[in-house]
């Protein structure tokens, strides 16, 4: 009997351990993702979940950006680090007839290279059918991280997350991602991410209407996207594809930790903004990268039909 007990209890307390364990990693990543925007000194790549990293050569990146002849590029800033450059390029396109202005941040976490992958396939949609895009000024601003993604780190080259603390951080990606918004006062805001979630979900920026996230959700799925089913918190996702964290006790939580992501920027000076995520564990170029052009034309189509 006394064996019988002795085993019972050695299960409890492995049982117990295991549970502190758990809760241990989940606090530290919880600390790490939401709760300091600087976790690390260095861009330190990220190891925490699986990803299938789509490496970027910044260098050839920047050649097939420049070969592109009916935009005006130039580099909005350069970062130094390590006695090397890392410049931040900016693109222009103006429609014919422009009267609404898009505004486009890419890879500002440096390891979500999906966004930063779907810019010249974006530059390619422009070029073929430029009547699509007539009433739109649109910028692009790409890599917001260039060490990060050289590095294939979410952080900075001070190991800084330029997605947390937007209001009162003073990391060069931060205050460049305020002052373009100051500058071109966008109509709109898409900031291209991904994360670990399988399929594709968009965080909706409060001033974005219903009827356009309906429509972006039609056309990701007339294209063949996968819309995620549950976001990186475990949520389940209702619809499928839109995460509403401006919603319920998350808002609070976000609130107390005062989280700041630039969305809460946008939403304070009225912008509407979609924050859209691939999953980067996918291997399918389509479902990471081509689906952020499919969601940026979807608005350029829709946004402003109804306003
Ligand atoms: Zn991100």
């Amino acid at each position: 009997m006394k064996g019988v007990v002795n085993i019972i209890l050695y299960f409890i307390v492995i049982l117990i351990v295991t549970l502190l364990l758990s809760c241990t990693t989940k606090i530290k990543l919880a600390y790490k993702y939401f709760l300091t925007p600087c976790p690390c000194d260095v861009p330190e790549i990220q190891s925490d979940f699986p990803q299938h990293f789509l490496r970027v050569n910044l260098n050839d990146y920047l050649s097939q950006l420049n070969s592109y002849k009916n935009f005006r590029i130039d580099t909005l800033q350069t970062i130094i680090y390590a006695g090397t450059e890392f410049p931040i390029t900016r693109i222009l396109f103006k429609g014919s007839e422009a009267k609404l202005r898009l505004l486009i941040f890419a890879g500002v976490h440096g390891n979500e290279s999906g966004g930063v992958l779907s810019i010249p396939i974006l530059m390619d949609s422009i070029s073929t059918n430029p009547t699509r895009y007539m009433n739109w000024e649109v910028q692009v601003i790409t890599p917001i991280n260039p060490v990060g993604l050289q590095f294939m780190s979410r952080y900075n080259e001070n190991g800084c997350d330029l997605n947390r603390k937007i209001k009162k951080s003073n990391q060069p990606g931060i205050l460049l991602q305020k002052e373009v918004i100051r500058e071109f006062k966008p109509d709109f805001l898409i900031t291209l991410h991904e994360s670990p979630s399988r399929g594709y979900f968009i965080f909706p920026g409060v001033h974005v209407q219903k009827d356009l996230i309906q429509r972006i959700l039609e056309h990701l799925e007339k294209n063949g996207i996968e819309l995620a089913t549950v976001d990186y918190f475990g949520r389940k996702l209702k619809p499928p594809g839109i995460s509403n964290t401006n919603k319920g006790y998350l808002n609070i939580l976000k609130n107390i930790i005062r989280l700041q992501p630039l969305a809460d920027y946008t939403d304070e000076n009225k912008i509407p903004s979609l924050t859209p995520e691939s999953g980067w564990q996918s291997e399918d170029l389509k479902q990471r990268v081509n689906s952020h052009v499919f969601l940026i034309n979807a608005v350029i189509d829709n946004f402003g039909n109804r306003n």
